[in-house]
Order: C-alpha cells, then sequence, then structure tokens
C-alpha cells in the first residue's frame, strides 16, 4: 500500500522546509542501521523515510506530490523500487547529505544550527613512582583551564543585556556562498558560527562565555600503568564556549626510574649479590621484590648470572587481574675486606684444591642463545 510521505517524515503537510528537515532527522536517527544492527524492518524504514523526504525536500517534487499523492512517482518504479518510491537515491546518500554536508549540488548546509564550540581536550604528563604504578594512586591534579564564565553563568552577555540571532547567518552560524558551480558553507563571520549576535558583551570574559582559571580536581591512577599510558578524565578539558559542552583531560603517565627494578611490561628484573658460599653449598636468600621480601632458594653449584623466577612479583596488568614476573639474576658477591679468620678459611680453601674450580678454558662462550 502507499504510504504518506508526510506520514513517514514525522511531519505535518503543511510543515516548513525547517520542519521537514527537522522531523526526517528525528525519524532517520531513530531507524539509522547503525543504531538498529540487523534490523530488517528499521532498515526498510530508513530507506522508505529517507527517500520519502528527499520528495519532499525537493519543493517540484513536493508540489507534484501534494497533487497527484505517490501515485506521481510509482508510474516511474520498475520493480526493484518497491513501495511506490522511485528507485534512484541510496538512502545513505540522502542522509549523509542532510548531515554531513555533501558537498555543494542540492545540499543543505553542512550542519543543523550553529557551530557547538567544544571545549579542548588538555593533556598533562603525571609523574608516578614505580611503587605507586603497581599499588594505584590517587593524586590532585592542577592545571589552568577555560571554565563557564560565574559572571554570565557562560552565556557571554552581560547581565539584562539581550541576545539576538545573528543577521548575517540567520542563527545558522554559516554562510554559503557560491562559487562557480559550488556552493560553499562557511563560518559566519559575523558572529564566528555563534548564531547569536550579544548586545553587551560580559566584561568578565569579552563575550565569550568562559575564562582560564586553575582548575584542580582528583585523579585515581589504576594499578598497572607504564610509561605512555594515556588515562582520560572526561569533562576535565576546557569549557565549550558559551555553554557548549566541555573537552576532556588526559593525562600520560611518566613512571619514574626505579633505582632497583628494570620494568618490561608487566615483568621485572633485578640483581641480588649472594655470597660464593652460598652459590656452592646451597642455601635460602631474602630478594626485595616491590611490595617488600620474598625467599629465594639457591641450589647447591649455582653459577653467577643465573636467572630466577618469582612467579606474580611483578607488575599488575592494567587490563586484567594477571601479574608479571619479577626476574632475579643472582651476582657473586665478593667482600672488600676480610677478617684474618676468613682470610685463612679462604686459603685454606684454596689449599685444599679450590682454585680447581676455575671456569675451563675449553669450549666456546656464546653470548646468544
Ligand atoms: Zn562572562
Ligand atoms: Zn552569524
Amino acid at each position: 500500500m502507499a504510504e504518506d510521505y508526510y506520514d513517514l517524515v514525522g511531519a505535518a503537510r503543511g510543515a516548513s522546509a525547517e520542519e521537514l528537515k527537522k522531523s526526517y532527522r528525528k525519524m532517520a536517527m531513530k531507524y539509522h542501521p547503525d543504531r538498529n544492527p540487523g534490523d530488517k524492518k528499521a532498515e526498510e524504514m530508513f530507506k522508505k523515510v529517507s527517500q520519502a523526504y528527499e520528495v519532499l525536500s525537493d519543493p517540484d517534487k513536493r508540489k507534484l506530490y501534494d497533487q497527484h499523492g505517490s501515485a506521481a512517482f510509482e508510474q516511474q518504479t520498475g520493480p526493484r523500487g518497491g513501495g511506490g518510491f522511485q528507485g534512484g537515491a541510496d538512502p545513505m546518500d540522502i542522509f549523509r547529505q542532510m548531515f554531513q554536508g555533501g558537498g555543494g549540488f542540492g545540499g543543505g548546509f553542512g550542519g543543523d544550527g550553529p557551530e557547538e564550540t567544544t571545549g579542548e581536550d588538555l593533556s598533562m604528563e603525571l609523574e608516578v613512582t614505580l611503587e605507586e604504578a603497581a599499588t594505584g594512586v590517587e593524586r590532585t591534579v592542577r592545571y589552568r583551564r577555560h571554565a563557564a564564565c560565574k559572571t554570565c553563568s557562560g552565556s557571554g552577555a552581560e547581565k539584562g543585556s539581550k541576545t539576538t540571532k545573528c543577521g548575517t547567518c540567520g542563527g545558522r552560524g554559516k554562510v554559503v556562498r557560491a562559487q562557480a558551480f559550488f556552493q560553499v558553507s562557511q563560518t559566519c563571520p559575523h558572529c564566528g558560527g555563534a548564531g547569536v549576535r550579544i548586545e553587551k558583551p560580559c566584561k568578565s570574559c569579552s563575550g565569550e562565555g568562559r575564562v582560564v582559571e586553575e582548575h584542580s580536581v582528583p585523579v585515581r591512577i589504576p594499578p598497572g600503568v607504564d610509561n605512555g599510558t594515556r588515562l582520560r578524565s572526561s569533562g576535565n578539558g576546557s569549557a565549550g564556549v558559551r555553554g557548549a559542552s566541555a573537552g576532556d583531560l588526559y593525562l600520560i603517565i611518566r613512571v619514574r626510574d626505579h633505582e632497583r627494578f628494570e620494568r618490561d611490561g608487566d615483568d621485572l628484573a633485578c640483581s641480588a649479590p649472594v655470597a660464593f658460599p652460598t652459590l656452592a653449598l646451597g642455601g635460602q636468600i631474602e630478594v626485595p621484590t616491590l611490595k617488600g621480601k620474598a625467599s629465594l632458594k639457591i641450589p647447591a653449584g649455582t653459577a653467577a648470572g643465573t636467572v630466577f623466577r618469582l612467579k606474580g612479583e611483578g607488575m599488575p596488568n592494567l587490563r586484567s587481574q594477571s601479574r608479571g614476573d619479577l626476574h632475579v639474576r643472582v651476582d657473586v658477591h665478593v667482600p672488600a675486606k676480610l677478617t684474618s679468620e676468613q682470610r685463612e678459611a679462604l686459603e685454606a680453601y684454596v689449599k685444599a684444591g679450590g682454585d680447581a674450580a676455575a671456569p675451563s678454558r675449553k669450549g666456546k662462550w656464546k653470548f646468544f642463545g
């Protein structure tokens, strides 16, 4: 059955072009495939609504429709048209042309209404220690940003002063200039895209509706952040111009180098000096971890440079519950001074053939693999 184009678009018969556009936008958003993934009925409606709007937005076609109804268009419809619509335009194109300003030809004004001058995103570096990166930490960051002007509550107008529609652009914030075969849409030079003219601009903010001020905001740094991790604090960037929405604040994490631990992703590494007898005879040593201490068993005959892995003693993962490991490389600790008793014992060790423990010269020393 033929459907009423005005019903489809959701507008009254006598609706103005602007009203039609608004109603169409509402309907198109409702049935847009992006919002109704996999919904065939919505897709069909999106097509019908867009094609109905295509007819109604063209003054000539609209006149024809008003006089003859959809029959005027059905005559041209091939079998693929369906539902009494012209087969021609892609509904997606109609939609795009209306709302993304698809270039000069027959298109609209790029967007609907004045430009929203959203506040700028801000970003700052934030340094944390490795311990803080491991546990997470609360911080208060201080920075300068644009905030809504308190004198005029962000309107940009002096108290009692009137705000009128900009005469140059008619409140649209954009002007259209004909250039050769194209219509070029530009930000209105008179009102800077705001669409309004302020009679008496607010003195505190010169009419911008916002002022620069010092701002501090508490932030929670989650466990597991690394160098370059970007955290977003929504809405804590600069305030928008004349009440438009604020930008975001981005914190770029810098993790200070640690005096003991090296980091590679979620893993940590450190070296631990171990006395020669412990390496030779085996024993238990204490190694530092980020959280405190852990005990590590050294098997008898452990070579210097051996790496032991302490599972789960690394960094927490930013996105999961898992933790990295701590790699401990054992070094030989050589005492700088010996007591006479220790010296005698060592000399006795050498006499007993201890020197034979020196590495054999045979065989190639391999660094890689
Ligand atoms: Zn102000
Ligand atoms: Zn203007």
